[in-house]
């Protein structure tokens, strides 16, 4: 087989650094955690299930288009399926993969790593009560036609998801309360000539303002959470207007009665593999926090170790598209397949396109940008980890001792030592910790991920196999 680099994540930036390479006749091998790929945007339901009545006509098509051209390249890539690459297998070079019930490793060389984002987590009182969810959590439910998520549902915090949210769960029968968007109005409003660099995606964006005009559904800029209140599960939910800087205006709260609520203030990009193949990073809130720099190819730090996508630092899935691109360039150079030149030549309009792209996406992240407010929304006994179970006050506590870092944070009080390994609480702890102290997010740093990424099963490590 002519060549093979292992691309680690299957959604739109793997998906088309795999097709790139197949118009070389280079091969991949495409793996990635689902049962189906298309990433977190073109999420397929599972296997079985039907969709069709939920699903948002627009994005399918995308995703058909780029599913037909897969198939049409399937010959040069060994797709993967159901297979959570785990990190480093301690001792050796290899990365393991828990695929069917069995650890199995692979060389931790020539990888594009597309592993997306997650979002972010915010902790505010309440958050852990049955019934609230990430945006994602129950938008996915819709999109993958298995359950309503609730019967009557509010969507709040910031960014484009919460308007898709909104469109797909109505479309499901869910009764859509209000829609609560911390970002204020004037502030698109002064970037818009920004977002005219992009007209379908701002056609795009109206559309599902339009939407929820159509159907009667409140829309509030620059209002947000404040609290949760039910007994065992989801009753009330209070909410505010916010100031310039995300603090909730309490005494101008109001309570929204549902059962389901979609929170999301921001996404994170997935860089556990990057960070344990030893990646150089940095940090920028707007994209997401930590991710791998990487140089005009795509390339990281690392040698033959490649990032494209939300993974390289949030930018959406158009981008993410275009960056995976890049990166098969950049393996087609690095194992001399094409010159630099030829493949300059294909990458200078795909550099163009994602530049313009990338100017309206940071309209949007800006006017997303994490305010501090956000901070003050945990209580002193608000949980912060959930798999620890650790409260806000114990961190408060902790800094007072004089913890600075994050390393430390962990030792003191378990933040990030549960089974997702801080991928709900790490953000908020980073960005509290950085206010607290007045120090940068890097100083203050990041959790480091151990092996295995994600709990397996004991009978999985048989290295035999
Ligand atoms: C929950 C969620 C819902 C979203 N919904 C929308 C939407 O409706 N519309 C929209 O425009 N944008 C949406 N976005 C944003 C959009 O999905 C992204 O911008 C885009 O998908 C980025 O593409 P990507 O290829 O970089 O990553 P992704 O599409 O996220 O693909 C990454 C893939 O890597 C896999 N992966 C990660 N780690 C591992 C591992 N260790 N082992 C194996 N596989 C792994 C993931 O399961 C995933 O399939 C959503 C994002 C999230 C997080």
């Amino acid at each position: 087989m002519k060549n093979n680099i292992k691309i680690i994540g299957a959604g739109p930036a793997g998906i088309s650094a795999a097709i790139l390479l197949a118009h070389f006749s280079v091969h991949s091998t495409l793996i990635d955690e689902n049962s189906e790929i298309g990433g977190a945007i073109f999420k397929k339901p599972d296997k079985g299930m039907n969709n069709s009545t939920f699903r948002d006509e627009k994005t399918f098509i995308r995703a058909r288009k780029m599913f037909n051209e897969f198939e049409e390249c399937s010959s040069y890539i060994d797709l993967q399926l159901e297979s959570e690459v785990l990190g480093n297998f301690p001792l050796t070079n290899d990365l393991a993969i828990l695929q069917k019930g069995k650890v199995k490793t692979i060389s931790d060389k020539n990888l594009l790593i597309a592993t997306g984002c997650y979002e972010r987590a915010q902790p505010f009182p309440g958050w852990t009560l049955p019934g609230i969810m990430s945006v994602g959590g129950i938008q996915s439910q819709a999109k993958c036609g298995n359950v309503k998520p609730g019967k009557r549902a509010v969507l709040i915090g910031t960014g484009p998801l919460l308007l898709v949210a909104a469109k797909q769960l109505h479309m499901a029968g869910v009764t859509i309360v209000a829609v609560l968007e911390a970002g204020r109005q004037k502030d698109i409003v002064k970037n818009s000539f920004n977002l005219m660099s992009n007209t379908k995606l701002l056609k795009e964006g109206m559309s599902y303002m339009l939407y929820l005009k159509k159907h009667r559904i409140p829309f509030y800029y620059g209002h947000g959470i404040v609290r949760a209140i039910g007994k065992d599960h989801l009753e009330e939910i209070v909410v505010a207007p916010y100031d310039d800087k995300w603090h909730p205006v309490k005494e101008k709260s109001f309570t929204l009665k549902v059962d389901c609520a979609g929170i999301q203030y921001g996404y994170v990009p997935r860089i556990q593999l990057t960070q344990m193949l030893n990646c150089k990073h940095t940090y920028n809130l707007n994209r997401g926090g930590f991710f791998p720099v990487t140089d005009s190819w795509q390339r990281t730090s690392v040698k033959k170790i490649y990032s494209a996508g939300d993974n390289s630092g949030i930018y959406g899935s158009d981008v993410a598209v275009l960056s995976g691109k890049i990166a098969a360039l950049a393996y087609l150079i690095d194992i001399s397949e094409i010159s630099i030149e030829e493949a300059e030549k294909i990458a200078n309009p795909i550099r163009k396109e994602m530049n313009k792209l990338k100017k309206f996406q940071k309209t949007l992240n800006d006017f997303s940008g994490l305010k501090e407010g956000l901070m003050g929304l945990p209580d002193q006994d608000t949980i912060v980890c959930r798999c620890e179970h650790v409260k806000k006050e114990i961190i408060d506590e902790a800094i007072e001792v004089g913890v600075k870092d994050m390393g430390a944070l962990k030792i003191r009080t378990r933040i990030g030592m549960g089974n997702c390994q801080g991928k709900m609480c790490g953000n908020y702890c980073n960005e509290y910790l950085a206010h607290k102290l007045g120090s940068s997010h890097e100083n203050v740093g990041w959790l480091k991920p151990r092996f295995p990424m994600a709990p397996i099963p004991f009978d999985s490590i048989n290295t035999n196999n």
